[in-house]
């Protein structure tokens, strides 16, 4: 199971093993991939999100998880409808 308080030691969320740094997993793709379908599970497969034009905008949340998120990069999302 996904436990985020592993992150704050250092450890992958999924397995418990040492993290990428910019990451909460570890290198091995199986990981990523449980994090992001939990990640869709709790938060829905995109997430609205108002961008610096003040229009909600439809943000894959697996793009969120792999890219992070620039708030100006928000326009180049389409609007949510
Ligand atoms: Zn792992």
């Amino acid at each position: 199971m996904i436990d985020l308080k592993k992150a704050d030691l250092g450890l992958c969320v999924v397995c418990g093993e040492p993290r990428r740094p910019e990451a909460l997993t570890c290198y091995k793709e199986d990981c990523h991939e449980k994090f992001v379908a939990w990640c869709e599970e709790k938060f829905g497969t995109y997430k609205k999100v108002e961008g610096p034009d003040g229009v909600p905008h439809r943000v894959p949340t697996r793009e969120i998880v792999e890219k992070g998120l620039r708030w100006e990069d928000l326009t180049n999302y389409p609007e949510w409808s």
